[in-house]
């Protein structure tokens, strides 16, 4: 009995050596491996400031991307194939099926305002919360460019480089200027678009000034580069590019989009 028992013994510390050596091979891998969560940024949290009522109708000179009627200015980002997200009621709804859309025209620098809604009856957390994004240029299908977030943030808690009218993980907005679910939100830009010289490398960055919902919440930042959900920011060489609305896969209900104008900045 005394012998079985001893026998047991030895295989179990035997079974234990084994695993944890494998373990310990496999560790330095495991450090090695980029994360998401690296470029995560969670505090210090923006203020809340309540925003007051805004304007948004188009001046003279602008084109007009949505006016509640069609897609006529959109295509499929994956293959510019017409775009096939839902309007109606002068609202323009994701699809999330259909993927990501962008502008038929390309731009360089600009002046743009768009309206975005999540819908009242909002659910899911963090990131998976009411999920867009507007892509100042689209530098490729899927999420290719350079993404000023759209989320739910009004009391929704996340990484603060992740957030609403965040520089997706590269800028925190000044102040959280986030309306409720099922309030429309503004969000009026200004882009310069980045110059590249002749062997590809950047003259040149991107700046970008926000105001989300009338309040200023970038203010002429310098752009690192593309964005990127994991690792760093980088710049790659592109002449003008379409202005991309991103179809998250987030199992949350799909936002809504009116009002859509650009100005081109000679
Ligand atoms: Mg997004």
């Amino acid at each position: 009995m005394v012998k079985c028992m001893r026998t047991w013994l030895l295989i179990f510390f035997a079974f234990t050596i084994l695993v944890l050596s494998s373990l310990a091979q496999q560790a330095p891998a495991t450090q090695n491996q980029a994360k998401p969560e690296d470029t995560e940024v969670w505090k210090p949290v923006p203020e809340v400031v309540t925003p007051g009522a805004t304007c948004g109708a188009a001046p003279s000179d602008a084109i007009i991307l949505f006016d509640g009627k069609n897609l006529d200015q959109w295509v499929s980002a994956q293959d510019k194939s017409p775009a096939q997200w839902i309007v109606s009621d002068g609202v323009l709804t994701v699809n999330k099926k259909a993927g990501n859309i962008e502008t038929k025209r390309s731009f360089k620098d600009y002046q743009l305002h768009l309206e975005w809604k999540v819908p009242e009856n909002i659910t899911g957390s963090g990131q998976l919360r009411g999920n867009s994004g507007l892509f100042l240029a689209s530098t490729g299908p899927g999420d290719a460019g350079y993404e000023l977030q759209i989320l739910d943030s009004y009391n929704n808690q996340t990484y603060v480089n992740g957030m609403a009218a965040s520089i997706y993980k590269q800028a925190i907005p000044l102040v959280n200027a986030n309306r409720k679910p099922g309030e429309w939100q503004t969000y009026d830009v200004a882009w310069t678009a980045p110059v590249f010289n002749a062997d590809g490398s950047m003259k040149t960055p991107a700046y970008v000034t926000v105001f989300f919902n009338g309040v200023l919440v970038q203010n002429h930042f310098e752009l690192k580069g593309e964005t990127r959900y994991i690792g760093q920011p980088f710049y790659k060489k592109y002449d003008g590019a379409p202005i991309k609305l991103q179809a998250h896969g987030d199992p949350s209900e799909p936002i809504s989009f009116r009002n859509i104008w650009v100005r081109e900045l000679k």
